[in-house]
């Protein structure tokens, strides 16, 4: 009998919720606690050097390193104060996840006999080599032998994790490339802010800078710990290969929404409370679709800052879950038959004036304004829909897309009928129509009358992966796991080409004499009818859908390595050079390392699959199996042949099922092995990556079939895996 996962369900079943005590303040009184933010800095370093860090990171100037020692000392002395003892620079490598590495503050004063002091200088707070060879670089560093440093991003504030000091930084090689996820995302948040300004400034001249929004929605499974310790298969690669859907699931839909289970409610409270600390603004809590699944959401902020607080909201909830005894599921798709795991980015631009550039206005200008930005992220995301799909794109996330309860692996945007008929107006309106901003005008145009009820209006479209909503665009498509910065650069990056080609066209016509209203009316005409593929309303989930959408020329591969080659095709390639985000060599180094993280990860899935059948399911099927024989014999025994045949039908057919399901997946476990030896011969990290895709993967689901019909036929009592329903509904 199976001990362990009984024991598990067991002590499982017990578990009693863990008190959280919320601090006696209030949160606005705690909050940012463990930030060295505005209202910090304010007490720790001089007026002259707070104004200079701020130009920097309003304005996105650089420090020098005169400037880099006050800020180090300011933030040492705060450190201290609050109990830290040693300091890291805190990076996003091109793993999912950051790096850090701790150093303390200890120094010798003058030499090895003058006794130690606490030091912290700019140029620690500066910039720093981490020996972290180990960390993917696509061959950059190889190549080149250069060592990669990690540079001070003065943008994202310095917070304390326990007793460590932590500065978010970037990651690049000695040779200026880009190793890491923050050093593309805050070139694609500059670049889109200079080109936005651009445009803006044709509206209004007082515009400075343009801001880029996110508030991404996080949604997690919680397992009970002993559980996932019980599951080889979700302790190593996060997701089931295996299991047997729950005869209940979601089909009542009662989880949604539904009260919050008590275990998870504590857990969601200290979530909240760290959170809180670390100045990040969670708002929003609930239950999501599938059983033991939940969601959160902060308030949106500034991109850069949005994405540094996402990461570091899964490493508090990795944390607090352990502390709750829960194990955090961020996997995008951890069982089979209930909804995955998605990580909404609600995405908007914004002024410094405080004009937000996807919010409808009152006046025909305002509206304008808001047509301009809505029409260039039309025309960006269709040109680029392949390289935005790519963007999103992972081994695990590939389980989610194009499953009928996520968005599908085509990108195209939803506008909900009101927006849409606008822009059809707009587009039937004659060339010659004297586009001066009168009322009259305006009418005719129908762009007046878009504000007020839309926003609680914009009907909404669950299948669309990249929506409208009232007042930003929601990119649905983005994993539960991501880093939030990948799809921020590679749409910010769009964005940027996409506005910088705008105002070149209405400079143009500009000086032939056209007027602006004209000029800009008549581009984004032809905008409108260029990027007209892109806009679907209707089932993202439909097969018709993905027929028509072959048929407009969007992008349809379903190959998650192949969809890689978007992020090094000409035009991409081009695009991201023309606004200085990204550049060949680096798109190139890039994709080799998304290859190489897609092939290891498939590899030890197809490793633990096949270690799971051949140690846990070929010998428990073998032993009821076994006992099925015995059964029969023992009927012989007592019973006429006649009698005994009969009463022993029903054994002797579970017996053949059995014998045909092990017969299966042993064949099919040696066909993978080998496919597996096959695709490790090859040197090409594409090459390799395909092969894991088209040669070994196509193996899971037929093994996995085999699996869930003997988990049906063999004894529960001897079945020593955790079942779907212990997983999904203890907590
Ligand atoms: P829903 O689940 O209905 O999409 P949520 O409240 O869970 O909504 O999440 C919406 C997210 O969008 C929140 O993080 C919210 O702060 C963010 N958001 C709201 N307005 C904007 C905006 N203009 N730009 C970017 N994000 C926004
Ligand atoms: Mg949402």
């Amino acid at each position: 009998m199976s001990t362990l996962r009984f024991k598990a369900v067991e002590e499982a079943s017990k578990r009693t919720p863990i008190e959280v005590t919320p601090p006696t303040q209030l949160p606005s009184e705690y909050y940012g606690k463990y930030v060295f933010n505005r209202t910090q800095m304010s007490k720790y370093l001089s007026k002259e050097t707070m104004n200079i860090v701020l130009e920097a990171i309003d304005r996105g100037t650089t420090l020098h390193r005169g400037i880099a020692d006050h800020v180090a000392a300011g933030m040492k002395m705060w450190a201290m104060e609050m109990g830290a003892t040693h300091y890291t620079h805190w990076f996003q490598p091109l793993t999912e996840g950051t790096a850090e590495k701790h150093d303390s503050f200890i120094d010798y004063i003058n030499g090895p006999d003058g006794g130690i002091i606490e030091r912290f200088s700019g140029k620690l707070l500066a910039q720093q080599e981490p020996d972290a060879s180990s960390f993917p670089s696509g061959g950059i560093r190889n190549t080149f032998e250069a060592r990669g440093y990690t540079a001070w991003d003065p943008s994202s504030p310095a917070f304390i994790i326990d007793d460590t000091l932590c500065i978010p930084t970037v990651f690049i090689s000695y040779t200026g490339e880009a190793l890491d996820y923050k050093t593309p995302l805050l070139k694609s948040l500059s670049a889109v802010d200079k080109a936005a300004v651009e445009v803006c400034k044709l509206f209004h001249p007082d515009v400075k800078k343009v801001y880029s929004y996110l508030g991404w929605e996080q949604e997690y499974f919680l397992v009970d710990q002993a559980l996932y310790a019980a599951r080889p298969d979700l302790s190593l690669t996060e997701r089931t290969l295996m299991g047997h859907e729950s005869a209940k699931n979601q089909q009542l839909e009662d989880h949604y929404f539904g009260a919050i289970p008590p275990r998870v409610a504590a857990f969601m409270r200290e979530v909240e409370l760290e959170a809180y600390k670390y100045g990040i603004p969670l708002k929003t809590r609930h239950n999501e679709v599938a059983p033991n699944q939940f969601e959160l959401a902060p308030i949106y902020g500034e991109t850069n800052l949005a994405v540094d607080q996402n990461l570091l909201v899964m490493t508090l909830m990795h944390r607090i879950a352990a502390k709750h005894h829960f194990k955090l599921l961020l996997h995008e798709k951890p069982f089979a038959g209930v909804n995955g795991s998605g990580k909404h980015n609600n995405w908007s631009l914004g002024t410094d004036t405080g004009i937000g550039l996807f919010t409808p206005g009152k006046t025909a200008n305002e509206n304008l304004l808001f047509v301009t930005f809505l029409v260039n992220t039309l025309m960006a995301v269709y040109k680029h829909n392949g390289l935005l799909k790519a963007s999103i794109m992972s081994a695990s996330n590939a389980h989610r897309l194009g499953a009928n309860e996520a968005p599908p692996a085509i990108i195209s945007i939803f506008l909900g009928t009101e927006i849409s008929s606008v822009l059809d107006k707009l587009e039937q309106s004659s060339e010659d129509d004297d586009i001066t901003v009168d009322e009259l005008k305006q009418m005719k145009l129908g762009i007046a009358h878009i504000p007020e009820v839309l926003i609680d209006n914009t009907d909404r479209n669950r299948t669309s992966p990249f929506a409208f909503t009232g007042n930003r665009f929601e990119y649905r498509a983005v994993g539960s796991l991501a880093n939030c910065s990948s799809a921020m650069t590679a749409l910010n990056a769009v964005m940027a080409a996409q506005l910088i080609d705008f105002k070149k066209e209405i400079d143009v016509k500009m000086k032939k004499g056209m007027k602006k209203e004209q000029a800009i009316f008549d581009t984004l005409r032809l905008y409108i009818k260029e990027s007209k593929p892109i806009r679907f309303n209707g089932n993202n989930y439909s097969d018709e859908w993905k027929e028509e959408a072959k048929k407009r020329g969007l992008d349809c591969e379903t190959s998650v390595p192949v969809i890689f080659d978007r992020y090094t095709s000409k035009e991409s390639v081009e695009m991201f050079e023309s606004i200085g985000v990204l550049n060949e060599k680096e798109l190139h180094a890039r994709n080799e390392v998304k290859w190489e993280t897609y092939t290891k990860k498939i590899q030890i899935e197809a490793r633990v699959l096949g270690d799971l059948c051949m140690n846990h399911i070929i010998p428990v099927a073998t032993e009821y199996q076994s006992m099925l024989l015995d059964n029969i014999y023992k009927m012989h025994a007592v019973f006429d042949k006649e009698k005994a045949n009969r009463l022993s039908k029903e054994d002797a057919a579970l017996i053949e099922a059995i014998a045909d399901h092990i017969s299966a997946i042993k064949t099919n476990v040696d066909d993978m092995v080998e496919a597996r030896k096959a695709a490790n011969k090859l040197e090409d990290a594409r090459e390799k990556a395909v092969a894991y895709h088209d040669k070994v993967e196509v193996y899971f689901n037929v093994i996995r079939y085999h699996v869930d019909k003997l988990e049906l036929i063999v004894d529960n009592q001897m079945w020593t895996l955790p079942k779907y329903r212990e997983l999904l509904f203890i907590s």
